[in-house]
């Protein structure tokens, strides 16, 4: 498994919990949903009630299930975690929804995931804080309407745009999560290696946020490789010089690529003269499934505006030669 890509497993999320800001002050970046969610908050807090439901959206690995703990924390509530996926029923959720107690917090990550039969269940349980519970089958069944105390909750989601009209308006804020600049990055290195109890050179910070593809989740996976490389090769010091070499180890470069992502630009560039090629001819050409280049390596390649997408194929825009130290055979663009 890449060090770059943005999803966690079940090990990493167990090593991210120790890094994780707990109240809204230590959580860096953001600031502009920093600012609407205080006020919401305070608001709340103020009134002495549950505030409007929240939905978080964008990319893995920016703080959305972060952001989820610390408005239960800064409401003094405890919290409740499920996820679209693991609502497969209405019943599994009904479950859920029946057992909250006053002012919990639900935080529903992949929202949008939600089965179907459950969707329904959740509009009414939001807007009206009721439950149908559906007793006996066929024609002979009813619903009991359940009471339930007021909650609220965080819902999360890679893409708003995902979820039906009426699941996203029972929602009263939307914040929406992007990348990170390499400032705010440094910001959560130097934090977390004060947690780790490691020191971390400002100029290590710095490059290693530079690797970081905005993604707080990957500098923070970064920085625990350095840390071994460090303790296992180095003196235990994370210098510059420590983190460039841990990070050539691990075949993670400036930018941040893997060898999958330097593999696809290689082959656009040196093989097909930066195309325009077929997604199926360049996966071929990197040994990989063309999903596994679609997904996994483009949309960063994307961003990063070192590649294009065109009706005819993929291209490799200047960047791509520059990155690799090669001079495009024509005049790029044309
Ligand atoms: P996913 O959707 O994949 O679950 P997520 O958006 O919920 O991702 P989190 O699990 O909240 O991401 O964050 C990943 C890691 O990044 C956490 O360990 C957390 O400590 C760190 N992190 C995220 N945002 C911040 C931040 N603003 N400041 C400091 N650390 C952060």
């Amino acid at each position: 498994e890449s060090l770059v890509r943005p999803g966690a497993d079940d090990l990493e999320r167990a090593a991210e919990a120790a890094l994780r800001p707990r109240r809204l002050g230590e959580f860096v970046g953001q600031r502009v949903v920093r600012e609407q969610l205080s006020v919401v908050l305070q608001a709340a807090r103020m009134r002495g009630r549950a505030p409007d439901h929240v939905l978080l959206s964008g990319p893995p690995g920016l703080g959305k299930t972060t952001l989820a703990m610390i408005i239960a924390a800064e409401l003094g509530a405890s919290l409740r975690v499920t996820s679209g996926p693991a609502i497969q029923h209405a019943g599994d959720l009904a479950a859920v929804l029946s057992s909250l107690e006053e002012g919990e917090v639900l935080f529903l990550d992949e929202i949008h995931r939600i089965a179907r039969p459950a969707e329904e269940l959740l509009y009414v349980a939001m807007e009206d804080f009721r439950v149908d519970v559906m007793v006996g089958k066929g024609a002979g069944a009813s619903a009991i309407p359940l009471a339930l105390p007021p909650f609220t909750v965080v819902g999360a989601t890679t893409r708003a745009g995902l979820l039906p009209a009426p699941l996203r308006d029972r929602f009263g804020f939307t914040g929406h999560l992007d990348f990170y600049s390499s400032d705010e990055l440094e910001q959560v290195l130097l934090r977390s290696a004060g947690l780790l109890d490691v020191q971390l050179a400002g100029a290590a910070a710095s490059e290693i946020a530079g690797r970081s593809r905005g993604t707080p989740r990957i500098a923070n996976r970064l920085l625990r490789r350095v840390r071994d490389w460090a303790q296992v090769r180095g003196d235990g010091r994370l210098t510059l010089a420590a983190a460039r070499a841990a990070l050539e180890v691990y075949e993670v470069d400036e930018r941040g690529l893997d060898r999958l992502d330097r593999g696809v630009l290689a082959a656009l560039c040196t093989r097909f003269g930066g195309g325009p090629v077929g997604l199926t001819t360049l996966a071929v050409a990197v040994g990989e499934e063309p999903e596994t280049v679609e997904t996994v390596a483009e949309p960063f390649l994307v961003r990063e505006g070192l590649i294009g997408r065109t009706p005819r194929g993929r291209v490799a825009l200047p960047a791509a030669w520059s990155h690799l130290g090669l001079t495009p055979p024509h005049d790029p663009g044309t």
